[in-house]
């Protein structure tokens, strides 16, 4: 058995691994990249498990990962003089609090994905970026050994 991302011959049990919505056979650490699923196995005894039983089984949706554009502040301040808002006018718009648009617009803070969503709504404005890839910030925590340029450019194209 072959890790289907690095390719080299698996040791230990091979995982299947959810990597952006395809189901490939990993290794141990080539999994990190994507979310382990389950064995459906000690699902008897759970309790709910009858229950759930007519409810839809979908398995859900990846969710889009989200990123704040990196001139998020230029664009809410511009966005919203150009409505003529105060920033108290804003903040009473999206139940937020005038001293957080103004950190926002000052660029000390970023807002979270929430946040940002408001912002766009009430704004018109476009804030986030959808991204799928995965992110220099997952890569270094992973720790994965060996991984290259390359092993990730693949990962990409699923
Ligand atoms: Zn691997």
């Amino acid at each position: 058995m072959r890790c289907e991302i690095c390719g080299k011959s698996i040791t230990g049990k091979p995982l299947k691994t959810k990597i952006e919505g395809s189901l490939m056979i990993t290794c141990q650490e080539c999994s990190k990249f994507g979310k382990v699923q389950r064995e459906p196995q000690k699902l008897g005894r759970s309790r709910g498990a009858a229950r759930r039983g007519g409810v839809r089984r979908q398995p859900r949706p990846i969710e889009p990962t989200y990123e704040v554009l990196e001139n998020y502040n230029e664009i809410v301040r511009k966005a919203r003089e150009k409505k003529e808002w105060s920033r108290e006018e804003l903040g009473e718009k999206i139940y937020e609090k005038a001293s957080v648009i103004s950190r926002v617009e000052s660029g000390k803070m970023v807002p979270d994905i929430k946040l940002a969503k408001k912002f766009e709504r009430i704004l018109h404005v476009t804030l986030l970026e959808k991204t799928s890839d995965v992110t220099k910030e997952d890569f270094g925590s992973s720790k994965i050994k060996g991984a290259t340029i390359g092993d990730i450019a693949k990962i990409k194209r699923h």
